[in-house]
């Protein structure tokens, strides 16, 4: 056909109108993702049908996202919903399992045989060239990064709907497991943030309301969690039930769709090889690499750009892309350039919500088709590394770690818990040993020998590391998570020391019960401060009205029946001049050592031989803690959620949380104890409000960053030790990031000297402690030497990645210092992730024990 120009110009007008009204108001449809090649069976209803709108025109809400999974369940003989968990808010996380009929009805079956790959007793008798291969696609861990879960819908619906030799080849080999949403709360903030800022002709002004979310933003679960850092530690349902999905289902590929700076392009694994786990299998990285060749192809196709081999690494094992490749499973992470929204301006020009989801949704169809085609090489892999562990373990220096904690049951459970959660086996020891000074016993001391499938997961979890091949990490360079428990730890290197050593293997927790000792008409309770929940049960009995005092000095009680030595911080309830009767705070204290795993002493006397008398005033009255944390812009949502999380899950206690704007208005003398953590914005009568109320009781905390905003507005002395002599004299331009980051502490441990005899060290029985710690800043003791409880010892390093000159800094240096009286400077992140047991306390007694400081019991004057 000719064209005469006037049309062709006619044709071409079109077709930019066309396109401009695809961008500004995303009219786009279907076809615009969903290859040609494919056709689609009509009793399917195709997302916009079930939704109302099509995907990439609005946000699609959680809900809507997770009810069409359940729809394309309900009525496709190819696909089932498997829900394996509940988010903090309720919301249920599933995966959608989808291969051929003929797959689905034996999927059991097929699920069975599948895992015995991992069986090294069974898995050399498999016929691999018959057994599928099974493709995790996960989507949307930051609920922010909408790219993603949005693409799931078209993947499912492809998957469902599609007729034709191709997908019947597909399925008939491949499981393939959709999540469509991994994290569903943060799903649906964002996703309600940016419908409600929408405009019907899409803004792409990235200045609009649209793009900058309310603090603290979707990308985090309920309390703010990164759940894509929590792979490890597992302290959250999403990922609890995620990894056991991952243990039940074993997949060979997992694919893990994410967002990055809208000026960026597309982002596919492998990452920086020289920053990759030692401990992950060699070949993970080859066929890591080789599922790339598919990405590239189908990116090329629709004309997108990429990138792969910079700025991601797999050296944190605890991420969705990097926890499947230490398990012998290919792990990819995706990165996606995130709109935030519908449409926007960037340095590549305008990006739209749909093209970003087109990325995504082509990655998934590239990640199916090369394993697919690389299904024996992957599932031989798979067959491999388990195999391949075992004979490792053989050649490895350590046999076994062996493991206690007597002073802390709940903190040894919580421990064991999670090695149970990543399918570690772990024994009682069956006899007393001693190790590296530590008595070892066998009611309260654990085994986890090398030699099993977790050996090169527990060497990551156990093994302190201060070698690296690269000093820049993407996330921390450690996680010997022992040290985070405060767990006592050794490893047994010889054969023989190993024979007999296991005795049964435990499959729960080891829960030891609470109780109360002594007679029924006590005098008084009295119970120590060490272990986990100890404050919750105080907080418990304060919130009862009960009068609670605090020891400052030791003391031995013996009243000739029984006799026991309380260490400072020992928490006393007197039976008289209480509002209830004795029964009654009798079967309340019953009820608490029960719930909080306590042990309680009622005691018939006041008198001890040593130490302080019952009615000594070295008791200190303790006043119920009323917690205010100013939390919203300019505070850091990381921090303040884990506070919140603490203090709300495992310690059953309120935290009135208040923004900057409304710090005015409140009457601070219904609290006691305000937390900063970053920086608020708080007007200089609110800070006048803030001085004079710590003068007259209150305890402020000043958490990580939030100290240098104390110093700043004059509530506390802060001094940092200089960065100065650690700084290159000269540096090529080229190297100025890196030389930046091996400045850096990207999250290492270290050691710390405790003060027993001081509060915010109450309930620590051993005077070493590690902790946790990301970037350089290294603070100065407060020149009240009686002031810095924690301070680092002189060669902190234990394990991760610290250049020499910041680990001399660091020594001596102030972990945690008191300024005045009732100001608490932690410079350091007692909390971090949820997983730091070990230095919980340290912020506890901040929070419960603020209120003495300088007060009580001397030495002097016994
Ligand atoms: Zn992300």
């Amino acid at each position: 056909m000719i064209t005469k120009p006037i049309d062709m110009k006619k044709t071409i007008l079109i077709q930019i109108l066309i396109i401009v009204s695809v961008l500004v108001n995303a009219q786009v449809t279907l076809d615009y993702y969903l290859p040609s090649d494919v056709t689609y069976n009509s009793l399917i209803p195709a997302p916009k049908q079930f939704v109302g709108h099509e995907i990439g025109e609005w946000h699609l809400t959680h809900d809507k996202l997770y009810f069409y999974m359940l729809e394309l369940a309900r009525i496709s003989d190819r696909a089932v919903w498997e829900e394996y968990g509940k988010s903090h808010e309720g919301r249920p996380l599933g995966q959608l399992i989808v291969s051929s009929p003929e797959n689905i009805r034996n999927i059991e079956q097929l699920r069975h045989q599948h895992l015995l790959l991992c069986d090294p007793s069974q898995s050399g008798k498999l016929d691999i060239s018959t057994m599928p291969v099974f493709i995790k696609l996960g989507y949307g861990i930051h609920g922010n990064e909408s790219s993603a879960q949005n693409s799931s819908a078209l993947v499912a619906y492809y998957l469902v709907a599609g007729e034709g030799a191709k997908i019947d080849e597909l399925l008939k080999n491949a499981v393939i497991l959709i999540d469509p949403s991994l994290n569903p709360d943060g799903m649906q903030r964002h996703s309600t943030w940016v419908n409600l800022t929408k405009s019907l002709n899409n803004n792409p002004d990235a200045n609009s309301w649209e793009f900058s979310e309310t603090w603290p933003g979707g990308r985090t679960n309920h309390y703010w969690f990164d759940l894509n850092r929590d792979y490890i530690m597992l302290q959250h349902p999403e990922s609890v039930g995620r990894v056991a999905a991952f243990f039940r289902w074993r997949p060979n590929i997992n694919t893990d769709h994410h967002e990055m700076g809208a000026n960026a392009t597309f982002f596919f694994q492998p990452g920086v090889q020289s920053r990759n786990n030692p401990f992950t299998p060699p070949d993970n990285q080859i066929l890591t690499a080789e599922v790339g060749k598919y990405h590239e192809k189908y990116l090329n196709r629709i004309g997108s750009f990429y990138y792969a081999e910079e700025g991601y690494d797999d050296f944190y094992v605890g991420k969705g892309s990097s926890y499947p490749d230490i398990h012998g499973s290919v792990g990819i992470l995706f990165e996606q350039a995130g709109v935030k929204g519908h449409l926007r301006n960037t340095a590549n020009g305008l990006l739209s919500f749909p093209f970003a989801i087109r990325n995504q949704f082509n990655v998934s169809l590239s990640s199916l088709e090369a394993g697919l085609n690389m299904r024996n090489k992957l599932l031989e892999s798979q067959r491999k590394y388990s195999s391949e562990a075992l004979a490792e373990a053989d050649r490895h220096s350590v046999r076994a770690y062996v493991f206690t904690e007597p002073s802390d049951n709940y903190r040894m459970s919580e421990f064991v818990r999670n090695l149970l959660y990543h399918k570690i086996r772990v024994y009682k020891l069956s006899r007393d040993i001693s190790k590296d000074g530590i008595t070892y016993k066998a009611g309260n001391s654990y085994l986890v020998p090398l030699k099993q499938n977790e050996y090169r997961f527990i060497r990551s979890l156990f093994e302190p590391v201060k070698e690296f091949t690269d000093s820049a990490f993407y996330d921390i360079s450690t996680w010997v998570l022992p040290m985070s428990f405060n767990i006592q730890y050794s490893a047994i290197n010889v054969i023989k020391e190993m024979e007999g050593l296991a005795g049964s293997e435990i499959t729960e927790p080891p829960v030891v019960d609470g109780k109360i000792e002594g007679p029924e008409d006590a005098y008084a309770y009295l119970f120590e401060w060490n272990e986990y929940l100890a404050p919750k049960a105080l907080y418990e009995l304060q919130n009862a009205g009960l009068i609670t005092k605090v020891a400052t000095g030791k003391f031995t009680y013996d009243d000739g029946s029984f006799r026991h030595e309380f260490p400072y911080g020992t928490i006393l309830v007197p039976v008289s001049g209480q509002p209830l009767a004795a029964a009654q705070i009798r079967s309340l204290i019953e009820n608490i050592a029960g719930d909080c795993r306590i042990t309680v002493y009622g005691v018939s006397t006041g008198l001890t031989p040593h130490g302080i008398d019952l009615g000594s005033s070295g008791f200190l009255v303790l006043q119920k803690p009323s917690v205010l944390m100013i939390v919203g812009d300019g505070t850091n949502s990381t921090d303040a959620g884990e506070i919140w999380h603490m203090l709300d899950t495992r310690f059953s206690m309120p935290v009135t949380m208040v923004t900057a704007s409304r710090f005015g208005t409140i009457n601070l003398d219904e609290y006691n104890v305000l937390i900063i953590s970053g920086s608020p914005d708080v007007s200089s009568a609110g800070i006048e409000n803030i001085r004079t109320w710590n003068r007259k009781g209150g305890t402020i905390i000043g958490y990580e960053s939030g100290n240098n905003w104390l110093a700043r507005n004059k509530l506390a002395e802060i001094e940092y030790v200089t960065e100065s002599e650690s700084i290159k004299k000269e540096g090529e331009y080229a190297n100025r990031t890196l030389d930046n980051l091996s400045r850096q502490i990207p999250g290492s441990i270290f050691e710390t000297k405790l003060d027993l005899t001081h509060p915010l060290c109450y309930g620590y029985t051993r005077d070493r402690l590690p902790v946790f710690k990301s970037g350089a800043s290294a603070s100065k003791k407060d020149n009240n030497i009686y002031n810095n409880p924690v301070i680092y010892t002189s060669n902190p390093l234990l394990s991760g990645y610290c250049s020499k000159t910041n680990a001399e800094r660091l020594g001596g240096s102030a972990f945690a210092s008191v300024h005045g009286t009732r100001t608490i400077s932690i410079y350091d992140n007692t909390n971090f992730r949820a997983v730091w047991y070990g230095t919980n306390k340290i912020f506890m007694n901040a929070v419960f024990f603020g209120q003495i400081l300088g007060q009580g019991r001397n030495e002097y004057g016994e």
